[in-house]
């Protein structure tokens, strides 16, 4: 195990969204890297976690249920990580139904975007990829690659998929704030995800965070995959400024890239309040007993 390896994981993909692993062949693959704790945060989805529960189970793993929310504030994209939700809880049912259905009708306007553009019809190739989960993006990114019209999947966002190019399309996500409710009541903390991937100006940031705070979000991730020193010392900075949890997670998608692994992250700064300790999920991390 290296030094930069955490037992506890709180940021992972399996294939009932745009991972690669089915969600027992995610906890396994955690289990043998030593993750003890991990949630399972498909993109707008819950659906991978009976079976990730069983694996969990029967490995000795702690799951922690979640799904990695998109979300729009004043108009700019963020993903919200929701930890420790009742997953069949009616009202983040229907909130997730939604999401799945603007989900399938962006990759229709996606699909037609890209065959104005002369195309082939990729819908049914990035069906295929979905393989029945979540649609997203990288299954058009493997669509493309698939029908030898862009070299590998970062080419096709770079040139296609990426906001600002051809077969990007608008969507209207729920707003943080719905969002933040919506998990609320579901029994969830909700966690601000790599912040520093928006490649927002540090001010946005900040507008962001004071929106959040106010919408009552919990937590921020302080180490997502494979951050550097300062990007840490940087997110711990806006964890501190805004008294939220801190957060961490290797956000692992696929056993192809071999620089992001389950588990494989720097260690959270001792000086935080790590999110495990937050009073309303504290109760799933074995550390405290249940709320009565
Ligand atoms: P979506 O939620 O459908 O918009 O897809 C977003 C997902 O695409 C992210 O969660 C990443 O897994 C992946 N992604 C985003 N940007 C890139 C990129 N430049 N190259 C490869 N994958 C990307
Ligand atoms: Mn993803
Ligand atoms: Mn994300
Ligand atoms: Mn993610």
């Amino acid at each position: 195990m290296s030094p930069h390896h955490s037992v506890i994981d709180l940021h992972m993909h399996s294939t009932a969204s745009d991972g690669h692993l089915t969600p027992a062949e995610l906890v396994t693959e955690a289990n043998r890297l030593g993750v003890r704790t991990m949630a399972l945060t498909d993109h707008d989805t819950v659906a991978g976690l009976p079976q990730a529960a069983e694996t969990c189970e029967k490995l000795g793993l702690t799951l922690i249920p979640g799904t990695e929310i998109s979300c729009v504030w004043e108009g700019k994209e963020l993903h919200l990580i929701a930890l420790g939700i009742t997953p069949d809880e009616p009202g983040l049912a229907r909130f997730l139904a939604d999401q799945n259905a603007r989900r399938a009708d962006r990759a229709q306007r996606i699909a037609e975007r890209l065959r104005r553009l002369g195309l082939p019809d990729l819908l049914p190739a990035a069906r295929r990829a979905a393989g029945g989960g979540q649609i997203s993006r990288p299954h058009f990114a493997a669509a493309l690659v698939e029908l030898g019209c862009c070299p590998s999947r970062a080419e096709a966002f770079r040139r296609l998929l990426r906001a600002g190019k051809p077969g990007h399309v608008r969507t209207e996500w729920p707003t943080m704030e719905q969002t933040v409710e919506t998990v609320h009541a579901a029994g969830g903390v909700a966690v601000l995800a790599h912040p520093l991937a928006y490649q927002l100006t540090l001010a946005w940031l900040r507008r962001i965070l004071t929106a959040f705070v106010e919408n009552g979000g919990e937590g921020i991730e302080v180490v997502s995959g494979p951050a550097t020193e300062n990007d840490v010392r940087s997110a711990a900075a806006l964890a501190r400024r805004f008294g939220l949890y801190a957060s961490t997670g290797s956000d692992f998608h696929d056993p192809a890239s071999p620089w992001i692994r389950p588990g494989a992250m720097a260690p959270l700064p001792a000086t935080l309040p790590p999110i495990w300790d937050h009073p309303r999920i504290a109760h799933r991390f074995n550390r405290s007993p249940a709320p009565a």
